[in-house]
């Protein structure tokens, strides 16, 4: 067995893997649609949300694609700080959506003030950003981003990718004003990857009506239509549903506010350690409380570390992207504890100890 400290997919808990074992039901049939009517209340309070969350049977990135789709008609901005804020700009170029992009250095976080600058007398339709940048570490001020932009711009909707947040670190959907909040199973809802969720207001539903070409496999007006009767557009992952139906009730017993304080411990712990015998990534103010990039200072060959850990049962994630090899991750989301966290870094630790020329 590998224990995994990745920024997704995380380990999930044998009761919930259990869970998708549950004999096959139809998706039309009565059983599946209280399965939906039991998980819709359990994610709207995950979800932050009163309004309404759809399942969709794909990865995060396809609601990356569903979000700009359906409320931009003319303009979006998209805020830039790493490897997924750049993905969702591709998406929305591949989608031939017009799309200008506010770049910040990677490491530090897209501020309200630069949003607010990007702006500069245009009109967007929608602003998306990426609350935690999974590639750099960076968390954004997106409380703070959605204020700025209903300040100045109050038709403007906005969309958050919480990918590598939501269910982790609180993000209260309703009281921010946020119209698209997109996530997927395998990151801190700790469940396996195969499912995606997406928070949508009112207001992003009337704007889909107002696009003609939605798509059809991520059309919000047809999740919609499908929901009011607890069903999906499509045949989803029913036995995935089985299993987050398990989850949400462990988070929900776990207690959110609980749950989001063993990320902010987790996450602390992690940068300390890092901080005693590497360097972080991340401007300090910003750090991410699911995922610590680490700089590979001191000589460290991160494929080497990997390649020690794999052999000790432990799997931690390479720089992504152009941060590879320079730096290292380590997640510490979903189910994961202290205690794990403590038995990952005496084993780097070990590592170390087995490498005179990378002593501190
Ligand atoms: C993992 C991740 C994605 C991609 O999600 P998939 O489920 O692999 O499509 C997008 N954004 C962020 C911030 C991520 O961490």
């Amino acid at each position: 067995m590998t224990k995994l400290f990745l920024p997704g997919p995380v380990d999930v808990d044998p009761e919930v893997l259990q869970a998708q074992a549950h004999e096959m039901i139809g998706h039309r049939s009565p059983a599946f649609a209280e399965l939906m009517g039991r998980v819709q209340p359990m994610l709207r309070s995950v979800l932050g949300t009163s309004s309404r969350v759809y399942i969709s049977t794909s990865s995060g990135t396809g609601l990356q694609e569903a979000a700009v789709r359906n409320v931009v008609q003319s303009e979006l901005l998209v805020c830039i700080c790493g490897a997924f804020g750049e993905r969702w700009f591709e998406v929305a170029q591949a989608n031939g959506l017009p799309a200008d992009r506010l770049d910040s250095e990677w490491g530090q976080p897209n501020r309200p003030e630069q949003v607010l600058e990007a702006f500069g007398g245009k009109h967007y339709d929608a602003v998306a950003i990426v609350h935690n940048e999974t590639s750099t570490g960076v968390q954004n001020p997106v409380g703070e981003i959605a204020e700025a932009v209903q300040s100045i711009s109050p038709d403007t909707l906005i969309l958050v990718d919480a990918v590598s947040s939501a269910g982790g670190v609180s993000i209260p959907f309703d009281s921010w004003g946020l119209d698209v909040l997109l996530t997927s199973s395998q990151k801190c809802f700790a469940l396996p990857p195969g499912l995606a969720f997406a928070a949508v207001s009112d207001r992003a539903l009337d704007r889909a009506r107002e696009i003609a070409h939605r798509g059809w496999y991520f059309d919000f007006l047809l999740f919609e239509e499908y929901l009011e009767k607890n069903a999906t557009p499509s045949t989803p992952a029913v036995s995935l549903i089985f299993a987050l139906e398990r989850q949400l009730q462990r988070m929900l017993a776990e207690g959110l506010e609980q749950r989001y304080a063993r990320h902010t411990h987790m996450a602390e712990y992690v940068r300390d350690w890092a901080q005693a015998h590497f360097a972080l990534f991340a401007a300090q103010g910003y750090r991410s409380n699911t995922v610590t990039t680490i700089r590979a200072t001191r000589g460290l060959q991160v494929p080497e570390l990997l390649m020690y850990l794999a052999g000790q049962g432990i799997s931690i994630a390479n720089g992504y992207g152009r941060l590879r090899n320079e730096t290292f991750r380590i997640g510490h989301m979903g189910e994961t504890s202290l205690a794990d966290l403590q038995q990952l870094t005496t084993t780097i630790e070990d590592y170390l100890a087995t490498q005179p020329d990378q002593q501190a």
